[in-house]
C-alpha cells in the first residue's frame, strides 16, 4: 500500500514527525485560504515531481490557485494528478535524506541518512550514504543515533531533532508495518527547526489486515492496470518495454529477473495464476497489447494450467489483435506438444528453455 504525501504526513503527525501545514484540492477554487506563502505539491504516487513541473511555489492564494491549475490534470509518470496538496513553505537551509527500508539478507530494517538530501537518492554517491542496520531486537538505540549525527556531520541542534525524527520513524516503520519511510528533503529550516520535506510511505500489503484503516486508500493503478484489476487480472506497468505473461507470481518473478540478466527490462508484469480459460487468456493479452511492448515473452509453466488451453487463448487473442508484435513463447507442461503446435502454427518463436526465451526476447526486441 502506498501513501500519498498527504496521507503519509497525516500518519507523520500521529507520530510527531514535524510536517508542514497544508490544504489538500481537487479543484483551484478549493484553494481558498492555503497557507501562505506555500508550495503546491502534485499528489501522485512517483517521486520526482519537481523535475516533472509538478510543483510551483505561490506567493499569494490567487498565485496558488493558478498553480493548481496548471498541476491539475498534469501527467506525471503513468499518472495523470488529481489532487494538489498546497504546503506551507519552508525556508530551507539545508537538505538532508533520511529513510528506513527493509534489507531482507540481513533481516533487519535497514536506516539510510545522507547529508546530499533533496537529489534522487540514486544519484547521491554510494559513499555519501550513512547505512545502518536496525536488527528488530535490538531496535533503534541511542548510541546509533549520536553516530549517524557525527556521520552526517551535524551541528548538535540539528542532530537532536534529526535523531529523534529518526526515532519516530522507526516508531511508524514498526507500528504501521511499513516496508518505506522516506524524507526526501528532510528540511533543515534558516530559523534551524527540522521538519519532513516529503513523504514517502509505503505499508506492507501483508499487513493489510492488521490496518483496517487503510483499506479504502487509494491505490496506484495506471488506467491499464485499473482495467486488469477490473477484470481480476494480475497485470504490472513497469518501466521497460518487454511485455511478460507468466503464470504464478515466482515464476513471472523469475522471468523479469532473467530478462535483466540477459540485458532486457521488463515492461509489464502479467501473471495468469491458475486461468487457462482462453477467454481471460484473450482479455489479458488485449490489455497487454494495450501498454505497446516491442516484444511479448511468454513463459508458462502448465500445471493445473493447461498449456494448450493457455495457448489457445494467446492464439485467439493474436488473431483477435494482431499486432505485429512478436511474440517468444516458451511453454511446459501438461499437453506441451500440442500447445507447441498451436503457438508455431500461430507464428510465435518457440523455445525450450527460459534463458533462450529471455536472449530470444532480447534479440527481437533490436528489430533482429
Ligand atoms: P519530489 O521531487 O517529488 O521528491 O518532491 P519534493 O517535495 O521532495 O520537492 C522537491 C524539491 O523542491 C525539494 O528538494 C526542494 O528543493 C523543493 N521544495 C519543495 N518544497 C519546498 C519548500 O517548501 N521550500 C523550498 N525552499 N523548497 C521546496
Ligand atoms: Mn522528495
Amino acid at each position: 500500500m502506498k501513501f500519498y504525501e498527504y496521507k503519509a504526513h497525516e500518519i507523520f503527525r500521529k507520530y510527531g514527525i514535524p510536517v508542514p501545514r497544508g490544504v489538500l484540492a481537487a479543484k483551484p477554487e478549493d484553494l481558498t485560504d492555503p497557507p501562505i506563502p506555500c508550495v503546491v505539491k502534485a499528489q501522485v504516487l512517483v517521486g520526482g515531481r519537481g523535475k516533472a513541473g509538478g510543483i510551483k511555489l505561490a506567493k499569494t492564494a490567487e498565485e496558488a490557485r493558478a498553480s493548481a491549475t496548471a498541476i491539475l490534470g498534469m501527467r506525471i509518470g503513468p499518472y495523470t494528478v488529481r489532487h494538489v496538496y498546497a504546503q506551507e513553505m519552508l525556508d530551507i537551509a539545508q537538505e538532508l535524506y533520511l529513510s528506513i527500508t527493509i534489507d531482507r539478507s540481513a533481516r533487519a530494517a535497514l536506516l539510510m541518512a545522507s547529508a546530499l538530501g533533496g537529489m534522487d537518492v540514486e544519484s547521491v554517491p554510494q559513499e555519501k550514504i550513512v547505512r545502518i542496520h536496525i536488527p528488530p531486537l535490538v531496535g533503534l538505540q541511542p548510541y546509533v543515533l549520536r553516530n549517524l549525527a557525527k556521520r552526517l556531520g551535524l551541528p548538535k541542534e540539528v542532530a537532536t531533532q534529526v535523531s529523534e525524527i529518526a526515532k519516530k520513524m522507526y516508531a511508524l516503520f514498526r507500528g504501521e508495518d511499513a516496508e518505506l519511510v522516506e524524507i526526501n528533503p528532510l528540511a533543515v529550516l534558516k530559523d534551524g527547526r527540522v521538519v519532513a520535506g516529503d513523504a514517502k510511505l509505503v505499508v506492507d500489503d501483508n499487513a493489510e489486515y492488521r490496518h483496517k484503516e487503510y483499506a479504502d486508500l487509494p491505490q496506484d493503478r495506471t488506467p491499464l492496470e485499473e482495467e486488469a484489476h477490473d477484470k481480476g487480472i494480475t497485470f504490472i506497468q513497469l518501466d521497460g518495454d518487454i511485455g511478460v505473461i507468466a503464470n504464478g507470481a515466482g515464476l513471472t518473478m523469475a522471468t523479469l529477473d532473467v530478462l535483466n540478466l540477459k540485458g532486457g527490462k521488463g515492461g509489464t508484469f502479467l501473471d495468469l495464476g491458475g486461468t487457462d480459460d482462453p477467454e481471460k487468456v484473450k482479455q489479458a493479452f488485449e490489455i497487454l497489447l494495450k501498454a505497446k511492448p516491442s516484444v511479448i515473452f511468454l513463459n508458462i509453466f502448465g500445471g493445473i494450467t493447461k498449456a494448450d488451453t493457455v495457448a489457445i487463448g494467446v492464439e485467439q487473442a493474436l488473431k483477435a489483435y494482431g499486432s505485429g508484435v512478436p511474440v517468444v513463447a516458451r511453454i511446459k507442461g501438461v499437453n506441451e506438444a500440442r500447445a507447441k503446435e498451436i503457438l508455431a502454427d500461430a507464428g510465435m518463436h518457440s523455445v525450450e528453455t527460459m534463458e533462450e526465451g529471455a536472449e530470444m526476447a532480447v534479440k527481437l526486441r533490436g528489430g533482429a
